[in-house]
């Protein structure tokens, strides 16, 4: 094992942002023995370092119980919890076997409904009244998802 120190304008491996790959850098600044930007061997360009992925990281696979889940506090907003949709269409799953279709009434925008009241769309279908949004507008659950309607106001 090396325990060589890195030093200013050594060479050593890092992601190119510009390049987009891992190459060999010119080390151009360190901050308390960490390499903190470099130079591109390739493209000349000066960044910040990024140490490189190992392969092992990079080819680990997701479902590894090795991989420990992120903490909670962690914010991690790329990860959705659940398709708002998917919720939407399960809760119409759920709440569609109570309708009585035939009180079903047809949509017309020039109309006020109640919440829970079921009405019926041209292109939608069955719906039922979730709220009222805006003073013209209500949010309407379907087969297909929760739309925001006109309504009178
Ligand atoms: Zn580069």
């Amino acid at each position: 094992m090396s325990t060589k120190k890195l030093s200013a304008g050594d060479i050593i491996e890092s992601r190119c942002t510009k390049c987009r790959e891992v190459l060999n850098h010119r080390i151009v600044a360190m901050v308390e023995g960490k390499v903190v930007r470099v130079e591109c061997n390739t493209c000349n360009g000066v960044h910040n370092y990024y140490p490189p992925v190992s392969e092992k990281e990079a080819k680990a696979p997701r479902s590894s119980a090795a991989v420990k889940p992120r903490a909670a506090s962690s914010a991690s907003p790329r990860v959705p919890r659940k398709d708002p949709l998917e919720a939407e269409r399960e809760e119409w799953a759920s709440l569609s076997p109570t309708f009585d279709y035939d009180k079903a009434l047809h949509y017309n925008m020039n109309e006020r409904y109640p919440v829970k009241r079921l009405i019926n769309h041209t292109v939608f279908g069955i719906g039922i009244v979730k709220a009222v949004v805006t003073p013209n507008k209500m949010q309407v659950l379907f087969k297909d998802g929760a739309k925001l309607l006109r309504c009178q106001s």
